[in-house]
This record gives C-alpha cells, sequence and structure tokens, in this order.
C-alpha cells in the first residue's frame, strides 16, 4: 500500500467461519489504524437477512474492514453504498468494463453479481462507533459452482479475460475504500451520490422492493442525500431505507 502502510493492519487468516465475525467477536484496539482480516477460505460468510455468502479457496477475495469514526459522530447510513461505489471505482480501474451498482449493496457487471458487501455496525459501549465493511469478490467461480438466489453470477477472470492477483486487488481496494470513507466522514454521502447514481443499474427502470410484507412497485428514480433508495410509485415518491428490503427488477 506504500503510503497508506502505516493506517491498515492486515490479519490474514488461513480459515475462518466469517471475516466479519472475526471483527465483532474480538475487536481489535483502536491504534488509529483501519484493522483488516483477510481469509483463503471463509466456511460460513454471511450475506443480509440470513443469507449466505459462498466463496473458494484461490478463487474468492474475502476480507472485512473495521472502520472507525470520530468519537460522537453518528454512524451514518449508506456505508454500503460508499463501499460499493469504492469496488465499482476500483474494477474501473483495472479495465473492467460494465460495472454498476445495485441498491444497496451489491456489484454487477452487466447485470451479473460479482460481489456482495456486508455492512454490520459493532455495538459502541460508550468507544468510538465502528462499522465492519464485509466484502467478498469473486475472482474464478468454479466451474461447477451452485449460487441460488441469483439470475447470473459472474467472476473477474471472465470479465477480463485475465487473472488478478488476489492480494493487487485487495490493497488497490483499500486504497480506494480509505478516499472514500475519508470523504464520507467529512462530508457524508452527498459528497459521493453523484458518482453512485451514474453507476445505479436501475436508474428511470421499474422494479419491485421485497422484504416488506407486501411488496412495493415503483420506478427507481434514484438515491436521496442519505442513501435511501427513491421509489417513484402510484402515489408520489417514497423512500425505501436499506436494510431488509431487496431490489428486483419488475
Ligand atoms: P440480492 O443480492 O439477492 O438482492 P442481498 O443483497 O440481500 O440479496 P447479499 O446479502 O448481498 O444479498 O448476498 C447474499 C446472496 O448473494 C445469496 O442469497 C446468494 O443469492 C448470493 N451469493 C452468494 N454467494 C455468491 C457469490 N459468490 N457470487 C454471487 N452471488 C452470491
Amino acid at each position: 500500500l506504500g503510503d497508506l502502510d502505516a493506517q491498515f493492519s492486515v490479519r490474514h487468516l488461513p480459515a475462518c467461519e466469517s471475516t466479519n465475525s472475526v471483527l465483532m467477536d474480538a475487536p481489535p484496539a483502536d491504534d488509529g489504524r483501519v484493522h483488516v482480516v483477510l481469509t483463503d477460505r471463509q466456511t460460513a460468510g454471511r450475506g443480509r437477512r440470513g443469507r449466505q455468502w459462498q466463496s473458494w479457496q484461490g478463487g474468492s477475495l474475502t476480507f472485512s474492514a473495521l472502520w472507525r469514526f470520530d468519537a460522537g459522530a453518528p454512524v451514518p447510513a449508506g456505508l454500503s453504498l460508499v463501499a460499493g461505489l469504492a469496488l465499482a471505482r476500483t474494477l474501473e480501474q483495472l479495465g473492467v468494463a460494465g460495472v454498476q451498482l445495485k441498491w444497496p449493496n451489491d456489484v454487477l457487471i452487466h447485470g451479473a453479481k460479482l460481489a456482495g458487501i456486508l455492512v454490520e455496525l459493532l455495538p459502541g459501549r460508550g468507544r468510538t462507533p465502528a462499522a465492519i465493511i464485509g466484502i467478498g469478490v469473486n475472482l474464478s467461480l468454479p466451474p461447477t459452482a451452485t449460487i441460488e438466489g441469483q439470475k447470473a453470477v459472474t467472476d473477474l477472470q471472465r470479465e477480463l479475460g485475465r487473472d488478478v492477483d488476489r492480494d493487487t486487488l485487495l490493497a488497490a481496494l483499500l486504497r480506494e475504500l480509505h478516499g472514500l470513507l475519508t470523504t464520507y466522514a467529512a462530508a457524508g454521502f452527498p459528497a459521493l451520490r453523484a458518482a453512485w447514481e451514474q453507476r445505479n443499474a436501475f436508474a428511470g427502470l421499474p422494479v419491485s422492493i421485497l422484504g416488506e410484507a407486501e411488496a412495493l412497485q415503483g420506478t427507481c428514480i434514484g438515491v436521496a442525500e442519505d442513501g435511501a433508495l427513491l421509489l417513484r410509485g402510484e402515489d408520489g415518491v417514497r423512500r425505501i431505507l436499506s436494510g431488509e428490503v431487496s431490489l428486483r427488477a419488475a
């Protein structure tokens, strides 16, 4: 990471159940650095709402970063959008075409899911508020991989026609994350909103929002200043907060 070396501490585990859980269960002391847990083999990766995230030894980048906000700062919503944007920009720098963001937390390439992001807040207990940002990127999926619940999935090898070194990708992504999270901590999501909107996979398209008692239908018209999804339906524009809902093409 060159000039950023002093700002990160990367702990490498040959195997673990979930890199988010490693940080959640035993958060490293606050020494001013961003603590990262990287694993070669994640055996019980989690998605949102109890879903599973699958990864393959040698075929995935799987890590979590613990980001601490300044004391007293409210831990803002919208962090998973920032993490998605950091990954999108990193991929674009590598030459990946067709990178899109699906609210709130997915990175798609031409509509196929390449990566998953799970942001969890670390309970404060009087300390500085902190967020655990977990990211899984498919580098090369085994030909036999079966992933339920997705119309299409992809990997970086397929998108670029070449192998991408995991640790090189991690370093580039941490650099981008550091830059965007610094902006976010100082100026909030409004400073990054336009960049997110440019890559919105569903801008202007009809979508369904699943997860509430009743599915909502409408047109995705963008994201608000706090990262909420803006959905235009028959009775006007509704704000959808992330967390317990999923977006689908209608
Ligand atoms: P969705 O992506 O279906 O809208 P979500 O955002 O709630 O839902 P996540 O928490 O990001 O989902 O990820 C979990 C889902 O991702 C799983 O239910 C599965 O469909 C899919 N998935 C799991 N592993 C992979 C993988 N390696 N590549 C692509 N998709 C995966």
